[in-house]
């Protein structure tokens, strides 16, 4: 970059993630800190997700698509939690300020954060290998959140969307899977640009249906397990039933029962509700315009159990992915 076309963190700022519009945020961007006002009767809901190169995203990887992931990972916890996104924070280490670079990230930012009106209020910009951490803030009514503690034994298990694409994305980039070009193209749409369910997570905590969420980022199977280990439940999971992505579909069925209960990177939600709620949960679900799909069942002898379509027990030996066992 030519020495008069230098960024300052300032200029940057300023220009890539100060926006000309009137927010919701008392003080938005520029001060010390940020102010909010929060809704009245209304609960804050507050988390942070990291990207991390070659961590959680390869060097090199488009900026465009960098800007949605690292807000979507976030407003998919909003969404487990059925919390209403209000706002967040960015703190980006940048090795340099390129501009190319830093509009296609804002324009993949500000593109999501536009569609579910999240305002992005503050953060922090500093030189350093490519990190994005999001910090996000949300609404909803007290005794309201979806907690991972409050799955009930006979609660059906529930799945949004479809599973295992994201996966087998990476399987196609890594060489393990031979996929064909389109195949790739769609499969990694998954991985790239997940769907934070938002509205579904929000809804199904408004009216009251569901007990337990949690959004499947390490995988079905381990993600489950959170819900099961805080609920002090157990489970039966239809291997079969899970809903695979078009391409994984299209699989082995060895392949497909593995990435779809414990692909990763998947972004759907998995709730726990009473069956009584089912009928509510498919209207609500269609008025979202997300698919849900029963999968299984909350019991109260502990552990989980994998079963094909005919009921017989699943051996699939999967492990769940934690960042420090590898
Ligand atoms: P401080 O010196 O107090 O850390 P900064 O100089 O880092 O403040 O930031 C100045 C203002 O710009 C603050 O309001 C901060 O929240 C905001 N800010 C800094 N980096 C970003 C970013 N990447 N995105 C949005 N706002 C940012
Ligand atoms: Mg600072």
């Amino acid at each position: 970059m030519a020495p008069h076309d230098a960024l300052s963190e300032f200029d940057l700022i300023k220009h890539y993630f100060v926006r000309q519009r009137p927010g919701r945020a008392t003080l938005g961007i520029g001060d010390d800190c940020a102010l909010m006002t929060p809704s009245a009767g209304k609960q804050i809901a507050i988390s942070s997700d990291m990207l991390v190169e070659d961590r959680h995203f390869f060097a090199g990887a488009d900026a465009r698509m960098l800007g949605h992931k690292s807000l979507a990972v976030n407003l998919s916890d909003l969404a487990a939690m059925g919390a209403r996104p209000v706002a967040f924070t960015l703190a980006l280490a940048l090795p340099q300020a390129e501009r190319s670079w830093l509009a296609g990230f804002a324009e993949g930012l500000f593109a999501l954060a536009d569609a579910f009106h999240c305002e992005l209020i503050g953060g922090d910009t500093t030189k350093g290998p490519l990190n994005i951490c999001i910090t996000v803030f949300g609404e909803l009514a007290p005794g309201q959140a979806l907690r991972r503690s409050a799955a009930v034994a006979g609660d059906d298990i529930w799945v949004s969307g479809t599973l295992g694409d994201a996966r087998l994305a990476l399987a196609g980039y890594r060489g393990e899977q031979e996929l064909a070009p389109a195949e790739l193209l769609t499969a990694a749409a998954r991985m790239h640009t997940p769907t934070p369910r938002v509205s579904l997570g929000c809804a199904l905590a408004e009216q009251g249906l569901a007990h337990a969420a949690i959004d499947i980022s390490d995988g079905l199977v381990g993600d489950l397990g959170h819900i099961l280990k805080a609920s002090r439940m157990g489970a039966t999971l239809d291997v079969d039933a899970l809903p695979a992505g078009p391409v994984l579909a299209q699989q082995e069925t060895s392949l497909r029962r593995r990435y779809t209960a414990a692909g990763g990177d998947d972004y759907e939600l998995c709730f726990t509700a009473p069956t009584s709620a089912r009928e509510a949960i498919a209207a609500l679900a269609a008025s979202c315009g997300t698919p849900v799909t029963r999968v299984g069942r909350i019991e109260a002898q502990s552990g989980l159990r994998l079963v094909d379509a005919a009921g017989l027990p699943l051996d699939l030996a999967l492990s769940s992915f934690d960042h420090f066992s590898e």
